[in-house]
């Protein structure tokens, strides 16, 4: 039972950080890919006919790895209706949290300007005063 809960832990980790990485855009490497391929086989996905009519994708399984495969379905279809562009990974990379980016001009960085946004532009006017020289009057 363990056993399954950790693999069941892994795959969902493994996938977060896989979607993590693909929002960040920063993480788009010619490794994510290959590793997306294999990672995604874990979650297989078949077509069915809804009650109203609709083709749409569900997961093979159930559980926890199908849980996640129905998560997976909603970003095929944000992809399809191009809400999936303004998906975001927060910026701060002690949160990476994700995000939808509401913003007017879709260059959102951070999931909160209270919170990460604030401490980024703490941070970067921290060390712009610190890089500042004083001179002695
Ligand atoms: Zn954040």
């Amino acid at each position: 039972m363990y056993k399954r809960q950790d693999a069941d832990l892994d795959r969902a980790r493994e996938l977060r950080s896989l979607l993590r990485d693909a929002l960040a855009r920063t993480g788009l490497d010619d490794t994510l890919p290959h590793r997306a391929d294999a990672a995604l086989r874990a979650f297989p996905v078949r077509m069915r006919l809804s009650a109203t009519g609709h083709v749409e994708l569900a997961p093979e399984d159930d559980g926890v790895p199908g849980a996640l495969a129905t998560l997976l379905t909603v970003a095929v279809r944000r992809g399809a209706d191009g809400s999936w562009d303004r998906m975001r990974a927060c910026a701060a990379p002690d949160c990476r949290w994700v995000f939808y980016d509401d913003s007017r001009n879709g260059a959102g960085r951070w999931c909160s300007m209270s919170s990460c946004g604030n401490r980024a532009k703490t941070t970067r006017y921290r060390a712009r005063k610190a890089r500042e020289v004083r001179i002695p009057e």
